[in-house]
């Protein structure tokens, strides 16, 4: 189980970045939203896409890919 959160900075228009909390690149907790305690990173962004537009797994921590969405690369490429 781990705890997720959603950085409320986007990194794009939009698009924001879902984290663990124990990852690297967890956002400051000024800068973060609480999605809540998962087994899995589907789980979290399942609730975050109900806040959130555009949601983005974390490559380093959470390393899952909703298949309905264009990966960052996929969209770096397509920009
Ligand atoms: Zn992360």
């Amino acid at each position: 189980m781990d705890f997720y959160f959603i950085n409320t900075q986007p990194f794009d228009p939009e698009a924001y970045e879902l984290h663990t909390g124990n990852c690297y690149f967890t956002p400051m907790p000024h800068n973060r939203q609480y999605i809540g305690l998962f087994t899995h990173p589907k789980y979290a962004l399942h609730k975050a896409l109900k806040s959130y537009p555009k949601v983005y797994c974390c490559e380093l921590c959470c390393n899952y890919q909703d298949q309905s969405q264009p990966t960052k690369m996929e969209r770096r490429s397509i920009q």
